[in-house]
């Protein structure tokens, strides 16, 4: 029994605004990342550990899908994987006297920065219907609930399967083949509220939906657009990156609401400049579009392109279709609704599109700030239009960059994990696993949601994650999977998903990426697959938090042979948990780019991109699409706000490592709503106050709302504010999703303050 104790959670009084930071990392993200250690693990641990994390022959951070670079440091990691690996590889326990002691109803009072200190989880535990308190299950009858649930269906269609994106590759492919063998496609994943939206919109244009640079394109670029994207806390190593490539000359425009720490300057804790806080300016221009402004800056960039005929015309020629079809669109966009949609001055345009036409070789990065709007395919079709006119599609130092937020995101849905899989995905694996795998598509995350609220899934299954925080519309997905017959959760840690439980519930505890994996084969590695397609090993060193903790591999194929038997097809479950080789050698034979799989794992290898690779586009005529876009002028009545969602620094998606977002000078707090001064003013609502957020009435009237924020002054763009989720997921309509790809709009919600009663 440990004798760490959580931390304590400061009272609401404590929190505390200061001004927003100026530089990124330096010393205090090396403070930072020691404290986080030595709390949650101690000296040695914390020393053993981050000397394994994206190490050769160690484990793969799982946070962000940042690349690791060819020669790694000593240190290889940031503030944010040095939090990650603590929160994994805490000696804080969450064992069954917890759950004795706290009911599930009293642990829902409590809020995700407590329910995450917890600790490890350490035993099955089963909720049984009609009990109030989590209690011990075996495995053998945890398997036995499940399998009885589903056997109990009157279609597989009944039950849903989500996976978060820390699944590794192995456990992912066994997922998507046991759901596919029950006969379901039902597998939304965390891309389905992440970057959706980007995949849809690279498919159409390109015939891929992958980022197509890598890590020595971003180093090798002379012009670098960071768009709608908070590297300095999202996707930390990126900045070392950056200041690669500006060591070299190279420009870089951050196109961004908010005036981010981490792209004005950056502090390189691994060298000495950053060390004496002199680190590099990383932004040449920081672009302040108002949210959701994104398409109309990209179409107006564009048009200038076009009027200025400064397009790689051989390029176009050669490769692409649409052009007439652009140039139409560009001709008859207004400039009015441009500057109305972005909030800019021409002038900047002005002086984006220069920088633009100046570069021989650009490279364009985004991530939720692009991806999470009502027209975010639109947006990204622009961004796309924007480097197929530049010819900047497949040569060396220039290219698209969609930053994954999540260690194997991309990984997972190359594995199959996708509810609308291609017919020539299913067409290739079938024969390879030997048995009929469903075509009709399955629901993505809101359509779960809207399936568990009217009672047609009843089974849900989460693999990692933490479904509720991370959906949105809270109220509705909550009360809609308390409708749920059963939910399962395999996880490291208690989440609020997990207490919020179906009519019976079962919570499976897993190895987590840092803790050894030893199969009747023997040690085990698992892979991943990072934003730019580069797949490597991951190896876990240390001894598992507990003797009852199972790989989510053998989860999934105990889970397999109880529910379906020792064999289907061509698929031995329990021989593929014996020994991962197996996993990859079906992956090998049934799927694209992973050919000698096993023998390529040692040094890692790097997926097929055709477009990068050799300017070759998998689209239906084989050449790459110049799609026009509608402009959309988001609607924002007088009185009200643009909110977007997003994480502080002591966050990492729904996982609260800490109550500080030092970047923005917030302390001891999370319930902190950021406006522009001049609104603040107009709005009668001094800084301080404090006030709830009111979504726009619903057609039903219901008016969702946030309670009890400090309203604070910030550099935002007037019309705009900006607040942390998953405290302000409750506002996003469930309704409300990107066009096409079904992403929620959480970067974009209409709210009003009003003064807390
Ligand atoms: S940049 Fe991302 S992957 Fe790399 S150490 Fe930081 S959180 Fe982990």
């Amino acid at each position: 029994m440990s004798l760490r104790r959580p931390p304590k959670e400061p009272p609401a009084a404590a929190l505390h605004v200061g001004p927003a930071a100026d530089h990124a990392a330096g010393l205090p993200a090396i403070l930072s990342s020691l404290r986080h250690g030595l709390r949650e693990m101690g000296l040695r641990r914390t020393v053993q550990t981050l000397r394994m994390v994206n190490q050769d022959q160690g484990f793969d951070c799982m946070g962000c899908a940042w690349p690791d670079p060819a020669r790694r440091h000593h240190a290889e990691f940031c503030e944010n994987g040095a939090k990650a690996v603590a929160e994994e590889a805490t000696l804080l326990r969450a064992g069954p006297e917890l759950f004795a002691q706290w009911s599930v109803a009293e642990l829902a009072e409590q809020s995700d920065f407590w329910l995450g200190k917890r600790g490890r989880l350490t035993e099955p535990l089963y909720l049984a219907p009609g009990a109030t308190h989590y209690a011990p299950v075996s495995w053998d009858d945890a398997f036995g609930v499940i399998s009885g649930a589903l056997h109990g269906l009157a279609s597989p269609d009944e039950a849903a399967f989500y996976t978060s994106g820390r699944t590794s590759n192995e456990a992912a492919f066994v997922y998507q083949a046991f759901v596919r063998a029950l006969g379901t496609n039902n597998l939304p994943d965390c891309s389905n509220m992440c970057h959706e939206s980007s995949g849809v919109a690279l498919e159409q244009s390109i015939g891929i939906g992958k980022g197509s640079v890598s890590l020595e394109d971003i180093e090798m670029a002379d012009l670098i657009l960071v768009a709608g994207q908070n590297p300095g806390t999202n996707h930390p190593r990126m900045l070392s990156a950056l200041e690669a490539a500006k060591d070299r000359g190279a420009k870089v425009i951050a196109i961004n609401p908010l005036r981010e720490a981490g792209l004005s300057r950056f502090d390189n804790p691994q060298k000495v400049r950053g060390m004496l806080g002199r680190g590099v300016e990383i932004a040449d221009l920081h672009v302040p579009v108002r949210v959701g402004g994104d398409l109309a800056l990209f179409a107006a960039v564009n048009a200038r392109l076009l009027a200025a005929d400064a397009l790689d015309h051989d390029f176009v020629r050669e490769h692409c279709d649409g052009l007439d079809a652009v140039r139409a669109a560009a001709a008859a966009l207004d400039p009015d609704a441009v500057r109305a949609a972005t909030g800019l001055d021409d002038h900047v345009v002005d002086e984006l599109t220069a920088l633009v036409m100046a570069s021989e070789r650009t490279v364009i990065c985004w991530a939720m700030g692009l991806t999470q709007h009502r027209h975010s395919v639109a947006t990204i079709r622009e961004v796309v239009n924007l480097l197929l006119l530049r010819g900047m599609i497949g040569r060396p130092g220039a290219g698209l960059c969609p930053v994954r937020g999540h260690s194997n995101v991309q990984g997972d849905r190359t594995m199959g994990i996708f509810e609308k899989p291609r017919p020539e995905f299913l067409d290739r694996l079938e024969p390879v696993l030997g048995y009929p795998l469903p075509r009709e598509h399955g629901l993505d995350v809101v359509g779960t949601i809207e399936a568990l609220r009217d009672g047609r899934v009843k089974v849900f299954l989460g693999m990692g994650g933490n479904f509720l925080s991370a959906a949105p519309d809270t109220a509705v997905t909550a009360a809609a999977l308390g409708r749920a017959e059963l939910t399962v959760h395999v996880a490291t840690k208690l989440n609020r998903s997990h207490v919020t439980p179906g009519r019976a519930a079962l919570l499976l505890p897993t190895l987590g990426r840092t803790e050894r994996d030893v199969q009747a084969g023997g040690e085990q590695r698992v892979t991943v697959e990072d934003s730019m397609s580069a797949v490597h090993a991951s190896r876990g060193r240390l001894e598992p938090a507990s003797r009852h903790l199972r790989s989510e591999v053998a989860i999934v194929c105990a889970l397999a042979e109880r529910t379906l038997g020792a064999r289907t097809g061509n698929v031995e479950w329990a021989a593929l948990a014996e020994d991962y080789d197996r996993i990859r050698e079906l992956v090998a034979a049934g799927i694209d780019g992973f050919e000698d799989f096993n023998a390529r794992i040692e040094h890692g290898f790097v997926l097929p991109h055709p477009p990068r690779d050799s300017r070759s586009f998998a689209t239906p005529n084989g050449r790459a699409q110049l799609i026009p876009n509608p402009l959309e002028v988001l609607d924002v009545p007088p009185g009200h706000l643009l909110l977007q969602t997003l994480r502080s620094h002591d966050q990492y998606n729904t996982t609260i490592y800490g109550l500080n977002d030092r970047y923005r000078g917030i302390k001891a707090g999370r319930r902190v709503v950021l406006v522009h001064p001049e609104d603040l003013r107009e709005l009668g609502l001094p800084p301080g106050t404090t006030v709830d957020l009111l979504g726009r009435p619903d057609r039903d009237g219901t008016v969702r709302r946030a309670d009890r924020f400090r309203a604070v002054a910030y550099d935002t763009p007037r019309g705009c504010a900006a607040a942390y989720y998953p405290e302000t997921n409750a506002l996003v309509p469930l309704h409300s999703v990107a066009l096409e790809s079904g992403t929620p709009t959480s970067k974009s919600v209409v709210i009003r303050l009003a003064r807390s009663g």
